[in-house]
């Protein structure tokens, strides 16, 4: 459609330079195509065509070998058509003499994505059944594969979307020991701050930030809340004493690497290395 207005708004002196040195169709031009804005009519629609398989031919000539094994010549346009076995006549000659259009062009690829387009969306088979009642490419099977399917520039987003695979899932590892062990709940856990929530304190309007402070059983999911009035690192201590004071010390906590679990581990380090070398205890335990 761009081809056919363009054609139509061509100044003079562009149509004298396209018959020059263009194919034998350019000196029609003038016949099929009046200056104005009007609905496009079939015949300069199909001119239109014809001069795009023309420049695509001129642009990409075959080579001797598609040349002889398509058996391809110049019809009265000076377009090459494959030759078939049938007699030439004007009724049968775009069904069994069909135009060549070389598999380099970028107009073969627009042609495939709009028959594409406006038949449903085919597959390659009806593709090329729709394609070759018109035109002819050496190796069409592969080039629609490439062309709808396989090409990121030119492939058909819809038909992707549509035939996509659902991501395989990751498999999952093994449980670590842990998770297994048939202990006292709360030996074994997980750690982590959830929040903030606002909430009403007695006595007053105002509404204050709180978070909290969840403790999972890693092997019976059994979970254990604290109410903390900030995410720092001394409240989460104070949270977890009230964790120790009710279920019992765990063996073992797992955490992300947010900092008031990296500060609080360094402190209850730093505490147990001072409680075990303090004179006084050292003394009494001997
Ligand atoms: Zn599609």
């Amino acid at each position: 459609m761009t081809m056919v207005y363009t054609l139509r708004q061509m100044d003079q002196s562009t149509r004298e330079t396209i018959e020059n040195d263009h194919t034998k169709l350019a000196p029609l031009i003038f016949s099929y195509f009046v200056p104005g804005e009007g609905p496009i009519s079939h015949e300069e629609f199909h001119f239109a065509l014809r001069i795009l398989i023309g420049e695509s031919q001129k642009l990409h000539p075959p080579s001797e070998d598609i040349r002889r094994e398509l058996r391809l010549y110049e019809d009265t346009d000076g377009l090459l058509r494959c030759e078939g076995r049938f007699p030439e006549s004007d009724e049968n000659k775009e069904k069994y003499f069909p135009l060549y259009l070389p598999k380099e062009a970028a107009f073969t690829s627009l042609m495939l994505r709009h028959m594409h387009i406006t038949h449903h969306h085919c597959g390659p088979t009806t593709l090329m059944a729709v394609y070759r009642q018109r035109l002819w490419t050496p190796q069409l099977r592969r080039l629609i594969r490439h062309i709808i399917l396989k090409d990121p520039a030119t492939k058909c987003i819809e038909c992707a979307r549509f035939h996509a695979k659902p991501c395989l899932e990751a498999q999952e590892p093994a449980l670590m020991p842990e998770r297994l062990d048939t202990g006292t709940p709360f030996s074994f856990i997980g750690i982590d701050f959830f929040g903030p929530f606002r909430v009403h304190t007695p006595g007053s309007t105002e509404l204050r930030k709180v978070y909290g402070v969840i403790f999972t059983c890693l092997t019976v999911r059994a979970i254990h809340l604290e109410i903390v009035t900030d995410a720092t690192t001394a409240k989460f201590l104070l949270a977890f004493k009230r964790f120790v004071s009710r279920r019992g010390t765990p063996r073992l906590i797992l955490s992300d690497n947010a900092k008031q679990f990296k500060l609080s581990h360094e402190y209850i380090q730093y505490c147990s290395y001072k409680f075990f070398r303090d004179k006084e205890i050292e003394d009494y335990l001997t």
